[in-house]
């Protein structure tokens, strides 16, 4: 396979080639070169460089330095300038790109080729010495840091010394012959610590630095990062190569980075920073504080013109909102790189009804531009507009991500990781954040920093997640050694409770209140777009007239499942449960469940009430009847006193109970078998209450769900008892409408879904319980499967956690199964699915392709799942 793809006026390699073997950096500075953009002319070396690397025993292949070499000529001639030369030197920079954007994971070198010889070349051809010596010094710090490993605090202790000595304490301030000075110790203190002189070949340089570019693939922050994004299956990082301009050459040069939208609130306004006399991370870096990309236009306005000229030339090559890197040198503008830029939910849905208007995208693009999980963002709390107006501000800076945090302060990154998992809720407090700090911040519910701005690591991290975060928040002080801050005169500590406003910048005293999310504007816009295009039915799982309701408001064409058994724990309800549950015979058991009929009944009333007219899936009671009795012996005794036995009793009733594998037990429809006398008043509340509703006109569509079958024949059985107890109870109240009633199963033991044909027959409905199907199939019980599942995960036993997104060729292989059975036998069969997979945009899009009716999430999953059906679709 080829190599190494040039890009640049000579010839263009990359065209067509794609972003896994370019990478993404790579890939993109071909197109840009391709499309006539101001990019330095370099070459790729491809990500299949780096596996043949890593296979090869860390070893570049033999050819390469070959392809290399004639790349490096090919610039040579292209520049007119030569490597290593004494008058008119030819230096490159050294950038990793893999095909999935990792910010700031791996180090880039500047200036490569620079040596004792061309570093004069460069100070001639430049007629600055001054800035070749900083060049170089520049040069042997990165080199030292990125290919040698060297500790940078050896290079910070040089370079104090020079300015002592020349009396000046910013290192802009340093002159020409400090810089030669700086040059010779970091010479010294390089050869001092790797016990080698610094590489005065610059094909050797090169060499070197190709190779820590691969190295750096395999750094624990790199596939830590990995592991968090679950970013898989990739060949390794390409390296870049490419000729050096320069933006420190003076006050007419500058570097910076920029979006073409807003990332933050989706604005079509151009955002960015930049900073003049200044090279490559000093923008992100935050040591100089940037300036807003907008008062370019007052500093060079020719520039400013033409970087807003490239900007429009990039969104309609790319159609997207690009991430750019541009620098210019002494007037002339160069761009050095662009991406897709990262973006909020809030964001991607207002730049993809944008587009849709500015005709760039058509809808089914922009329903496919927002990543379903995103709108959890915008399902997200925000504070409360009263309680925000009474809030103390402590300080303000910048919006650099939305949403609402509230939070206790970390300091470190170990800390708010700890401090999470031991179940608080933290914001991590940094001066600046660095890729060490992942882990922090990721757990964290909100991040605050000093410095640092709207690009900065924190900001950029942050907005990719849609964690609120507020950057250069300039008046804080941390001091966290101390594990303090101080603000207005005022300090605060670990115990201290603050609240973040990412779309403000407002940090707040204390816990502000929060208010529930709304469906309005572009966001009412996509869902009604994703509707139009969707063609799987989306219910929700609830079992509260509140829940029902919201999920209503949020788009819900009905409830896929309503657990019965959460009903049973309420209040005076519980009490009547364990009655009925310690009950020898029938005759007490019925009389206690006579008793809970009228709570059953009010339960259903307010659903079939709150859902007018939209199917309502209700499940016979489900867990097995243990959970409703305590363990420990001291509340036995007190419920024994309440319900008027003796304590020995219900102990001896919960270890007849116990079951070894309580999950594979007593439970599900098994229960209905041996008290048939539950299902009785379960279905008898159903149909009580949907009598009710009719009687006041809300129609109520009641299908009754029945648990964990296996068999045919349980189902058969329990089929005939509902349906004798519908009839008896519309004859006992005298009605002889139609209620329409469906009586179906859950198919969520592979018995089920293997004898599906069967099933069928006497099911009206099949819902896939795909919790308990996947932890049939797999046999990993759900709630102990954190023991080994960080395990399997890392070891890539399972791609992903099987209880998240459904494992389509196993389990999948069963649902398909399922639908086609149950369909062969009832053609009208309805199937859907219930269980977190419901509202997992993966899962739904297998159950888009297996052809279910309809799956049900949670109601906060409702407006993600409608985006993801409409995705599966298009
Ligand atoms: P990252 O992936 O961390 O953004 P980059 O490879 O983009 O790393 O490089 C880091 C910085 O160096 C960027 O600010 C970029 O603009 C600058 N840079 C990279 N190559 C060159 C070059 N050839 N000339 C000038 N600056 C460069
Ligand atoms: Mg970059
Ligand atoms: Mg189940």
């Amino acid at each position: 396979a080829k190599m190494v793809y040039y890009f640049g006026k000579t010839k263009t390699e990359g065209k067509g080639v794609s972003k896994a073997i370019l990478g993404g950096k790579g890939m993109n500075l071909a197109e840009m070169t391709k499309i006539g953009l101001p990019v330095p002319p370099g070459f790729t070396i491809t990500t299949e460089v780096c596996d043949m690397y890593y296979k090869g025993g860390q070893k570049l292949p033999k050819t390469l330095s070959n392809d290399v070499a004639k790349c490096i000529a090919t610039l040579e001639k292209e520049l007119k300038k030569k490597f290593g030369d004494d008058k008119n030197p030819l230096l490159v920079s050294v950038r990793s790109g893999a095909a999935v954007s990792m910010p700031g994971m791996m180090n880039t070198i500047l200036n490569l080729g620079l040596t004792d010889t061309s570093v004069v070349g460069l100070a001639n051809a430049t007629n600055n010495e001054r800035f070749a010596y900083d060049a170089y010094r520049r040069l042997i710090n990165m080199f030292g840091d990125v290919v040698m490993g060297m500790d940078h605090h050896s290079f910070e202790e040089a370079f104090s010394k020079i300015k002592l000595k020349y009396g000046v304490s910013q290192d802009t301030d340093v002159p020409a012959q400090g810089m030669i000075e700086l040059c010779e110790a970091y010479k010294a203190v390089y050869k001092k610590e790797t016990g080698e002189d610094f590489p005065q070949d610059p094909l050797k340089q090169l060499e070197l630095s190709i190779e820590a570019v691969f190295k750096s693939w395999n750094t624990s922050r790199a596939v830590r990062y990995r592991e968090v994004e679950n970013i898989r299956g990739l060949l390794g990082t390409a390296v870049n190569v490419q000729s050096m301009v320069y933006g420190n050459m003076g006050d007419d040069s500058g570097t910076g980075v920029a979006f073409t939208r807003n990332p933050s609130n989706g604005q079509n306004k151009f955002y960015g920073e930049f900073l003049i006399n200044a090279q490559g991370e000093d923008v992100v870096a935050g040591i100089r504080t940037p300036q807003p990309v907008a008062e370019m236009s007052k500093w060079n306005r020719a520039v400013y013109k033409q970087l807003l000229e490239i900007k429009d030339t990039l969104e309609s090559h790319y159609k997207d909102v690009q991430d750019i890197e541009f620098t210019i040198e002494k007037g002339d503008l160069f761009m050095l790189q662009t991406r897709t830029g990262k973006r909020t939910g809030a964001a991607a849905v207002k730049i993809a009804c944008d587009m849709v208007k500015e005709g760039l995208i058509d809808e089914p693009t922009a329903l496919s531009r927002i990543p379903a999980n995103d709108l959890t963002q915008l399902l997200l709390p925000s504070f409360d507009a009263a309680a925000k107006g009474s809030a103390t501000v402590l300080t303000r800076g910048l919006p650099a991500s939305p949403g609402a945090a509230v939070g206790a302060l970390a300091f470190t990154a170990e800390e708010a990781v700890l401090r999470t998992q031991a179940g608080e809720k933290v914001l991590l407090v940094r001066k600046e954040t660095s890729p060490e700090d992942i882990d922090g911040m990721h757990s964290a519910a909100g991040i605050l920093t000093s410095t640092g701005g709207m690009t900065s690591h924190a900001a950029v991290v942050a907005r990719g997640w849609g964690r609120c975060c507020v950057a250069g928040a300039g008046e804080i002080e941390i001091d966290a050694k101390a594990k303090k801050i101080k603000v207005g005169g005022k300090t605060y500590g670990p115990k201290d409770i603050l609240s973040l406003d990412g779309s403000s910048g407002e940090v707040m005293l204390g816990e502000v209140a929060t208010s529930e999310p709304k469906l309005s504007g572009d966001f009412a816009k996509i869902m009604k777009w994703a509707d139009e295009y969707r063609t799987l039915g989306i219910r929700t799982n609830a079992d509260t007239p509140a829940d029902s309701k919201r999920a209503r408001d949020f788009g819900a064409e009905g409830i896929g499942l309503c657990r019965t058994e959460h009903m049973f724990f309420e209040d005076e309800r519980i009490g009547i449960m364990r009655e009925m549950i310690l009950a020898e015979e029938e005759d007490t058991r019925r009389k206690a469940l006579k008793r809970l009929l009228p709570f059953q009944r009010k339960d259903f009333v307010g659903i079939f009430t709150a859902m007018k007219g939209l199917p309502v899936t209700v499940r016979l009671l489900d867990p097995p009847l243990h959970e409703f009795l305590p363990h420990d012996s001291k509340a036995q005794a007190e419920i024994a006193k309440e319900i008027g036995v003796t304590a020995a009793k219900v102990s001896s009733r919960v270890a007849q109970l116990h079951e070894s594998n309580p999950m594979l037990g007593h439970r599900g429809c098994r229960l209905s078998v041996t008290y048939p006398e539950i299902l009785e008043m379960q279905v008898t509340a159903i149909v009580q209450a949907a009598i009710e509703c009719k009687k006041k006109r809300i129609d109520a569509q009641a299908e009754i769900m029945i648990p964990l079958v296996g068999t045919a024949a349980e189902l058969k059985l329990l089929r005939e008892k509902a349906e004798e107890t519908i009839a008896k109870v519309k004859a006992d109240k005298k009605f002889d409408g139609k209620l329409g009633i469906l009586i179906g199963t859950m198919i969520e033991i592979p018995r089920a879904a293997l004898t599906a044909d069967e099933v069928a027959e006497y099911a009206e409905f099949f819902s896939f319980g795909t919790n308990d199907l996947t932890q049939m199939t797999f046999g990993y019980s759900r709630d102990d499967i954190n023991t080994f599942l960080p395990d399997y995960l890392s070891k890539e036993i399972l791609p992903v956690d099987p209880f998240q997104s459904l494992d389509a060729s196993g389990v999948g292989q069963l649902v398909e199964m399922g639908v086609t059975k149950g369909r062969s036998t009832r053609k009208k069969l309805k199937v859907g699915i219930c269980g977190e997979h419901g509202g997992d945009p993966a899962s739904i899009d297998f159950c888009h392709r297996v052809g279910l009716d309809y799956v049900s999430c949670s109601p906060f999953r409702v407006p993600i799942a409608r985006l993801a059906a409409a995705q599966a679709a298009i």
